[in-house]
């Protein structure tokens, strides 16, 4: 008989997935049956996209943009792009370097397409963001992770990153502030990076700064665009995603070296054409109107780390460092005694509290969980209730 089995491409074997997806189906359901679940498990802002942004978008459409654009981007969004780029970090960047992209995964994905294949190695933070490893896998590059420690808040070793880089290395992955634990990379330690990148022409950083506005505590964004000894070898990853509450819009955009634009570009061409019209015209009066919303935004989030770190820290079994930006708390949970998956399953299917893993972010996210802190005051004081109620 002959088989009717399909037969797959063994690359698929190497794609891994974003957990939070499953977490947030699982947790829906679990509502749907008449649970009660708060969902600290996805990483996305409570908050509605702003309403000028939103009205732009109509206006387009009504405008008539309803065709196709060039694959990089309609040109005045990336030359506002550039303008706030050089506004928050005073870099002059080239309009014709700017992909405008679907969301900020798409750059991860390409990266690791342009520069990955088999006989390369592609370095990453771990734990991390899922999609890193998976990409690089996708690849055919070998995944080597460096880890992100406790000890250190989370932020990376200079030091240990370096240690990892070999003359197969081909792309370096660098996530400041970083999901999932929140961490923030000072500056003194992206000099000493640099420095040592130096040594190592033939890589190429890829800079994930999509939390580079939400930082407290007073701290300032470093962008590994400002250095101008690797300039030529930077890929800046950001976007609309998580800074204006535009998760789901898919709008993000990416910087490339002068020589390697032109092949993000021909990967957009193969794979999305370009962005939606709309979209990138609600893009556009995001960077251009008013900043107030997402400054009110950042304010929230700050007055909530505060609130979930400190409830963390009174659950037995749990440690929290102070996380500092983005919207994420990743507590250590081995006084527990359990596991991080048996952890996660356990409180959302007993207490109704939806949390990721620390192992659905790398072999080094073990014994921790990943809590999302874009949710009310109100909710993460429930969550952290029912946490303890379910632990003692
Ligand atoms: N980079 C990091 C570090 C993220 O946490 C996320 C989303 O959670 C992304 C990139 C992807 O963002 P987008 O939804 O715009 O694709």
């Amino acid at each position: 008989m002959p088989t009717t089995a399909p037969m797959l491409a063994d690359r698929m074997n190497s794609l891994g997935t974003e957990t939070a997806f499953e977490v947030l189906a699982r947790a829906n359901a679990l509502a749907a049956q008449g649970k009660s679940i708060i969902n600290l498990g996805i990483g996305q802002p409570d908050f509605k996209t702003p309403e000028h942004i939103v009205e732009a978008a109509i206006k387009a459409m009504r405008d008539g943009h309803h065709g196709y654009t060039p694959a990089a981007g309609i040109p005045q969004l990336r030359e506002a792009v550039c303008r706030d780029l050089h506004k928050r970090h005073g870099v002059e960047v080239d309009p014709g370097h700017v992909m405008i992209m679907p969301g900020g995964k798409p750059t991860m994905f390409f990266a690791c397409l342009i520069y990955g294949q088999e006989g390369t190695e592609i370095v990453y933070p771990n734990p991390g963001f899922p999609i890193y490893e998976s990409a690089i896998r996708f690849s055919g590059a070998t995944a080597v992770p460096y880890p992100l420690r406790e000890e250190n808040g989370f932020a990376l070793s200079a030091k240990e990153v370096l240690s990892k880089i070999t003359p197969r290395t081909r792309l370096l992955i660098l996530n400041s502030p970083a999901n999932p634990t929140g961490g923030a990379v000072p500056k003194s330690e992206f000099d000493t990076l640099v420095a040592g990148l130096v040594d190592w022409p033939n890589v190429t950083v890829l800079s994930d700064e999509i939390y580079g506005q939400m930082l407290y505590d007073g701290l300032a964004h470093t962008s590994l665009l400002s250095y101008p000894e690797i300039r030529d070898r930077v890929i800046l990853l950001d976007g609309w995603s998580k800074t204006y509450a535009m998760t789901g819009w898919r709008l993000g955009f990416s910087v490339w070296p002068a020589d390697v634009v032109r092949h993000a570009d021909k990967l957009a061409v193969n794979c999305h054409s370009c962005v939606n019209a709309p979209t990138q015209f609600a893009g556009l009066a995001a960077l251009e109107g008013p900043q107030d919303a997402v400054h009110a935004m950042v304010a929230a989030f700050d007055a909530r780390r505060r609130v979930i770190v400190s409830e963390l820290n009174q659950i037995p079994g749990f440690r929290c460092v102070e996380p500092r930006g983005a919207f994420y708390a990743f507590p250590n949970i081995e006084g527990t005694g359990l596991d991080s998956k048996t952890l996660q399953t356990r409180l959302l299917e007993e207490a109704g509290v939806a949390v990721i893993a620390g192992t659905s972010f790398g072999v080094f996210g073990e014994g921790y969980l990943r809590f999302s802190y874009a949710n009310s005051t109100e909710n993460i004081r429930e969550a952290i209730f029912r946490i303890k109620a379910m632990l003692t």
